[in-house]
């Protein structure tokens, strides 16, 4: 007998067919012998339109408020599924955020989980009970519900598993797990048996959107196993460990950005403390930057470039214009541009990753504008209009 959270995401529950769906994975797995915990989100595009009907009463509600009616998108999702396992036969119970034991800190709408107090749940699994809880959700140190950030429910599933020491955690979505590169538009994109944390963390930062990236932290730092699968096709998923099978496997797939712009200073004085003035106040506005390109100075001037997300471009533009205008540096932001991206631990230990990547783009005629590496990523920026064909090319490459 092992101890399964399982997680279902919003279009795994979107109607009452996929409800039950879900209802026999569950009763399935719980029949086989097995406690279940389920963590699920809201159905469907549930918390969108509760965003929307937000936004025609008040577009600048407060975010304790708003947090109070995105809850409700789980409250409604988790009875729902519970009825359908009363209707098969299994004892269930259902328990929002905070009845299972959520803490979280104050931040409405992006709140920290600060600690799971697993007293009721433990309560229910030994009363032999399915046990459905609300995903996204805690309460924080003023009894008021919080929400963890769109896509926050994976995080609450990690969370459930470290706190029950859970056997397996299985991330139910709706693709059967985590592949080279995208299927629907990659041929010959692969399913991996399996990959680290860390590889799933730059996947998940690089723009494959499979697993929230919070919950891939989670999960490494509590060295919880966690399952990709599908809630339509059952078979095997991908499980994310620390240390998966390199089957003399290069790289684990190839990954694109296209939500990204760069932004460039040229011409700003060639002296020290310029980068410092620069990051620093896109670091306190909170503004996230990625690969950084600077120029070799001349004639006592310099340019420095990089990406950062493409919802920050303007105000990353705003600051820069403020420090450098009066240099007289030229500050311009380009969102034409996308980050094709390369993730493998086994790069570490093999010459030749960056080389065979180049050369795919440069047989398909594509031009790189910046280049960035980390231990087990390579990354290019090039243009946007190019990033499905640039993907394709070096997937090629490395996966034939
Ligand atoms: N329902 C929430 C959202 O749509 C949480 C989640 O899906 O994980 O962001
Ligand atoms: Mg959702």
């Amino acid at each position: 007998m092992a101890l399964i959270v399982q997680k279902f995401g919003g279009s795994s529950v979107a109607n009452a067919e996929r409800v039950f769906n879900v209802a026999s994975i569950i009763t399935d797995t719980y029949k086989k012998g097995n406690n279940v915990v389920v963590v699920v989100s809201a159905q469907g595009d549930t918390t969108d339109d509760l965003i929307e009907k937000a936004k025609e009463i008040n577009p600048n509600a407060s975010k304790r408020e708003m947090d109070m009616l995105l809850t409700a998108g789980e409250q409604i999702s988790i009875s729902l599924l519970a009825m359908a396992i009363e209707k098969l036969g299994c004892p269930v119970i259902s328990l929002l955020g905070w009845q299972a034991g959520f803490k979280t800190n104050s931040a409405y709408g992006s709140a920290r989980i600060s600690e799971v107090t697993p007293d009721r749940l433990q309560k229910e699994l030994d009363g032999k009970k399915i046990v459905i809880v609300a995903g996204f959700q805690g309460l924080n140190k003023y009894d008021d519900m919080t929400t963890l950030g769109r896509g926050g429910s994976d995080t609450s599933a990690v969370a459930i598993a470290a706190a029950l020491h859970a056997d397996r955690c299985q991330i139910f979505t709706d693709v059967t797990g985590v592949y080279t590169a995208d299927p629907r538009k990659v041929e010959n994109a692969q399913k991996l048996k399996d990959i680290t944390y860390d590889e799933m963390l730059e996947f998940a930062t690089l723009g494959a959107q499979v697993l929230n990236n919070r919950s891939v932290e989670m999960a490494k730092k509590y060295n919880v196993e966690l399952e990709v699968l599908s809630s339509l096709v059952r078979e095997d998923g991908t499980i994310v460990r620390e240390v998966a099978n390199m089957e003399k496997m290069l790289i684990r797939g190839v990954t694109k950005d296209t939500d990204i712009a760069r932004i460039s200073v040229v011409g700003m004085k060639d002296i020290p403390g310029n980068a410092f003035k620069m990051f620093s106040r896109l670091a306190q506005k909170g503004i996230n930057i990625d690969v950084i390109l600077q120029s070799v100075g001349r004639d006592g001037t310099k340019d420095i470039s990089f990406t950062c997300a493409s919802s920050n471009a303007d105000d990353a533009v705003a600051i820069l214009k403020d420090i450098f205008d009066m240099e007289g540096a030229v500050v311009s932001s380009d969102t034409t541009v996308a980050k094709v991206s390369i993730v493998g631990a086994g790069m570490q230990s093999h010459s030749g990753t960056a080389s065979k990547m180049f050369g795919a783009l440069y047989e398909a005629g594509i031009n790189i504008n910046m280049i960035s590496t980390s231990e087990i990523t390579i990354s290019v920026l090039i243009d946007k209009e190019y990033a499905d064909k640039a993907v394709s090319a070096v997937h090629k490459a490395f996966f034939g």
